[in-house]
């Protein structure tokens, strides 16, 4: 039986039809005696569904392993019986988050049905910006889980920036402490003091998200957006100063100084310590929106561009990027940074994050750049008003639910580098607590995280909102509380 009203889930793509009867989740139980290889997917899908094993012992839920690549997966869901279909852990995953949300829709009951589905895209993340405002442990626990929900499966944290530097780095307990504390207000916000994650709570959220598939990037901002760290490391500056953790929004002109080994030797024990704490094997080294004008002032930069025989401050940037990257590469991470890192033509090429201009996608490919979309103005910032109709203040621009839903997957990659992926971002200079970042990013996500899934295929955005319709229940099942505006 079809209705109009009915759920199917969120994100899909392929092969999706509702098949005659219904399967009653209760009567049937579950077994795991056939599935041993998956574990550990369903230990925790028992966890986080509450439905008890069957008394009987009844193999209900039964795994294949037909040779489907990584994420692809597949679901037959009978009256008497559900299979799942998967090659790996990743596949099972997806289709035990995929049964999850039909669990929840239908309340225990579910129409029978039959689904094939894969992800055009491997990357699908989320960024958020915990440094121009904190937000807690807890409800990154639980972003977690609503990104699993919408198979989502990278958390891009933007842990640093002017604003507030949010990881702690044990060996210089003094980069969190007050780079983690501002002093005066911040658009009449309260001053904050030491709000940062400690290793503990981070190696928790990291653990957390490794269940669920999904991979933590740390974003480290170099060399602009730095005043977090000169406030307490000043001596990796241009200047001879004393910084502060800014108090303001935008584009500063202090940073890091390219030309000192003082700013080598901090940063590698950060990328150091950073290659320990995450097992990405990635690290998001920014490289956006650094101004170059210490540089021009500075006398060891200017002699360094003397020496080099450089022209413009910009290469400045490249030479940089590449002496990060090289260190990086000593322990294992390969590079991700903004678009603006391309300008400084780096040796070693960093996937690139296309933000602000997604016109230069074929140049970058032909220079051999992969690329992550996450074009400000076509559907990728969810700090972006959600309605043209409303007045949220100084926003910046706005995304609709529909734009979101629509973001440009096929822009051209004519060369070696492709279009690897793509992620929402959430950047909180407006956004205080987590009640407004869910309102933020709900339901825009899950509209970002089905253009990632469908990616080049055929998006049905009618479908979708439909489906968004449940979004409410999605979310209260993992402890999320948010009104969804269609
Ligand atoms: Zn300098």
């Amino acid at each position: 039986m079809i209705m109009d009203n009915f759920f199917s889930p969120i994100p899909r793509n392929f092969s999706f039809t509702f098949t005659q009867g219904d399967a009653d989740l209760q009567r049937l139980g579950l077994s795991l005696a056939n599935a041993l290889s998956f574990r550990d997917e369903i230990l925790l899908f028992l966890e986080q569904t509450d439905i008890a094993e069957s008394s009987e012992g009844i193999p209900v839920l039964t795994f294949e392993n037909i040779g489907y690549k990584d994420e692809e997966y597949g679901l037959n869901v009978k009256e008497d019986g559900i299979a799942i279909l998967a090659s790996c852990g990743k596949g099972a995953h997806l289709a035990l988050e995929c049964l999850r949300e039909m669990f929840i829709a239908y309340d225990g009951t579910i129409p029978c049905f039959s689904l094939r589905d894969k992800p055009f895209f491997s990357h699908r993340g989320l960024l958020l910006d915990v440094a121009r405002h904190f937000l807690p442990m807890d409800y990154l626990m639980k972003l977690v889980d609503a990104m699993s929900l919408l198979r989502l499966n990278v958390l891009h944290l933007h842990l640093t920036d002017d604003q507030g530097w949010r990881l702690d780095i044990p060996t210089f307990p003094e980069i969190a402490r007050i780079g983690g504390s501002r002093r005066s207000p911040v658009n009449g916000q309260p001053p904050t003091e030491s709000l940062f994650y400690s290793e503990d709570e981070m190696k928790a959220l990291i653990a957390h998200a490794a269940r669920r598939h999904i991979e933590i990037v740390p974003e480290i901002d170099m060399p602009g957006h730095m005043l977090s760290l000169l406030a307490s490391h000043p001596e990796l500056g241009c200047k001879d100063r004393v910084y502060e953790v800014e108090t303001r929004w935008g584009i500063f002109e202090d940073v890091l100084c390219p030309a000192k080994e003082k700013t080598y030797e901090l940063l590698e024990k950060i990328i150091a310590y950073v290659s320990e704490l995450f097992p990405s094997g990635r690290l998001h080294i920014g490289g956006d929106e650094c101004p170059t004008a210490s540089w021009r002032k500075c006398p060891d930069c200017q002699r360094m561009m003397m020496d080099r025989g450089l022209q413009d401050e910009r290469q400045l940037q490249g030479i940089f990027s590449s002496r990060i990257s090289e260190i990086m590469g000593r322990y294992g991470l390969s590079p991700i940074a903004w678009q603006e890192t391309a300008d400084g033509d780096p040796e070693i090429k960093p996937v690139l994050s296309v933000w602000f201009d997604s016109s230069r996608t074929a140049d970058y490919s032909r220079r051999g750049y992969d690329m992550l979309l996450s074009v400000h103005d076509d559907g990728a910032y969810l700090n972006y008003s959600p309605d043209t109709d409303i007045d949220y203040g100084p926003l910046y621009g706005t995304n609709t639910l529909e734009k979101c839903y629509f973001m440009h997957t096929d822009l051209p990659a004519p060369g070696p580098g492709r279009i690897v992926g793509g992620e929402a971002a959430l950047w909180s200079e407006y956004i205080t607590f987590p009640f407004e970042a869910s309102h933020f990013l709900f339901p825009r996500l899950a509209a970002v995280s089905e253009a990632l899934w469908i990616g080049n295929g055929k998006r049905d955005f009618y479908g979708f909102l439909k489906n968004a319709g449940f979004l409410e229940k999605m979310l209260e099942n993992v402890g999320i509380y948010v009104k969804i505006v269609l």
